[in-house]
């Protein structure tokens, strides 16, 4: 995330891909992908691809773990050594424990724990192709699949990114952006209650730019909404 770069990122409102500043790129789910998980689903967006999978609430293993009051959302991230154009060492690393952490944190604010005391929800997220905004990619695969696998939720969870790049706040940063932009502002919400589960940010902007990535990444989860509901009552009519 330089910003040094003599790549012209955005011409007359357009973006390198073709899109307008506060659009999304091209958005694809599937639920009940996976016949041996309690629940999966499968998201394309953009040029990234992810499945998760969710099992429990079971047991924890180990015993020692559990907690009396509660159920444990333990979230693995993983980017296959494929998903990039030099291929990824496999196994987990700095950024994998990272997006594994605050992503179990953002579930876990929506998620009924109280019900299952001394368990474990486990979730897996495996990046199958990555082109930027993978933990939100990944997240929302989550949150379809604990929806899938029947886990009492608050609410769903919903992730989108804005950023800046070529001096603009713009929604959905893809990979040259994420690249050669100047900021990236992943974002997770619970649409129901418009609580923020998720917030980071890297790279720079001004107050007003952040207010304005803000907001677009807030409206830009709102309509990632939409589409998971969809996905999910079309799941259930095929049912
Ligand atoms: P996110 O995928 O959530 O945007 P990052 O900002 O850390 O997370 O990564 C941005 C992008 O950089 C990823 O989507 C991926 O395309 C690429 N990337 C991340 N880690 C690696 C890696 N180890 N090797 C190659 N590319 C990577």
């Amino acid at each position: 995330m330089s910003g040094k770069s003599d790549i012209k990122l955005i011409e007359n409102g357009v973006r390198l891909d073709g899109r307008k500043p506060d659009e999304l790129r091209p958005i694809k789910m599937e639920i009940g992908i996976l016949k041996n998980a309690q629940g999966s689903a499968y998201v394309e967006w953009g040029k990234n691809k992810a499945i998760a999978g969710v099992y429990g609430p079971r047991v924890m293993h180990p015993k020692r773990l559990s907690n009396p009051t509660e159920s444990t959302v333990r979230v693995t991230y993983n980017m296959a050594p494929f998903s990039v154009e030099d291929r990824k060492r496999p196994g987990p690393d700095r950024r994998s424990v990272e997006i594994s952490k605050i992503s179990s944190e953002a579930l876990s604010k929506v998620i009924e724990t109280h019900l299952y005391p001394d368990t474990s929800i486990d979730v897996f997220i495996e990046i199958l192709q990555a082109d930027a905004g993978t933990r939100c990619v990944g997240l929302t695969a989550a949150s379809l699949a604990l929806a899938d696998a029947g886990v009492p939720m608050r609410d769903l969870v919903v992730a989108c990114a804005a950023g800046k790049a070529g001096g603009e706040v713009i929604l959905d940063l893809f990979k040259d952006e994420d690249n050669f932009g100047e900021a990236d502002l992943p974002m997770a919400i619970a649409p129901r209650t418009g609580e923020v589960v998720l917030l980071q940010m890297d790279g720079q902007m001004t107050n007003e730019e952040f207010e304005k990535g803000f907001d677009l990444a807030y409206n830009g989860c709102l309509k990632v909404y939409e589409m998971m509901k969809q996905a999910l009552l079309a799941k259930e009519v095929q049912q």
